[in-house]
């Protein structure tokens, strides 16, 4: 059975904890697609276009997994691309509350979708996106919470 899965996120920027919920997330599913959300209310660092890039050069050796952006209902997208698993990550307890209604919601639009939270690796857990912008930002050293090729741009965003 050919399972199709979507991990959906801002992804600005990747960093480990989202590079291995997909590593784990590729384990469970044939084909992944990275789903990047526009999210202009996040006021995004670095726009679609580069969030892609910044994930494509990470993934570009693996065939089975597709980078793509989206701005339309996360239910529709799923059906358009035949995916029947949403994959989403858990850090702390605090997400749990915002995923719990995100998925009754999801669930309620669509039942045939299964949505799937996986927890990342312990060192990978604090990560977050938010994080790693502000310390770069500090001129501190972000090399254990993402990979060097979105170092350096973030290292060009705030020179
Ligand atoms: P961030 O909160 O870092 O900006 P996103 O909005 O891009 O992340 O999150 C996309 C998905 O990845 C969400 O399901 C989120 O819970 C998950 N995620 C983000 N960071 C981590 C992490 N460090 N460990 C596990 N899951 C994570």
């Amino acid at each position: 059975m050919n399972r199709t899965g979507i991990y959906p996120g801002s992804f600005d920027p990747i960093h480990k904890g989202h590079i291995d919920i997909i590593n784990r997330a590729t384990k469970l599913v044939d084909k992944l697609y990275i789903a990047v959300a526009n999210s202009p209310h996040k006021k995004p660092l670095f726009n679609l276009d580069e969030r892609k890039e910044m994930i494509e050069e990470e993934f570009s050796s693996n065939s089975s997994i597709e980078v793509i952006a989206f701005d339309n209902l996360l239910i529709d997208l799923a059906n358009s691309l035949k995916a029947e698993i949403l994959i989403r990550g858990l850090r702390v307890v605090s997400d749990f509350e915002y995923e719990f209604q995100m998925l009754g919601m999801n669930r309620q639009l669509d039942s045939k979708i299964e949505t799937v939270f996986l927890m990342a690796d312990a060192q990978c857990q604090s990560i977050s996106s938010n994080f790693v912008k502000e310390i770069a930002r500090l001129g501190g050293d972000i090399s254990n919470f993402t990979n060097k090729f979105v170092a350096s741009k973030l290292k060009d965003k705030y020179k």
